[in-house]
């Protein structure tokens, strides 16, 4: 399981420095790594779009 960003994403930042294993890549629209993502949600509850969930 990993969480993933959809293409909501906005580019603002906000989730960046939440995740503690450092998953979270820049980009026109951020994206997680699934081989580091530890699935603790932390990013999701601070994305504004609401882009972030997890994997189905
Ligand atoms: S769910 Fe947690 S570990 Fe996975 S990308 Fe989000 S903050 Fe990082
Ligand atoms: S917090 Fe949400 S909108 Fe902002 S960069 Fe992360 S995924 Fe994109």
């Amino acid at each position: 399981m990993a969480y993933v960003i959809s293409e909501d994403c906005m580019a603002c930042g906000t989730c960046l420095d939440e995740c503690p294993v450092g998953a979270i890549s820049e980009g026109d629209i951020y994206s997680i790594d699934p081989e580091l993502c530890a699935d603790c949600g932390a990013c999701a509850e601070v994305c504004p779009a609401g882009a972030i969930s997890p994997a189905e």
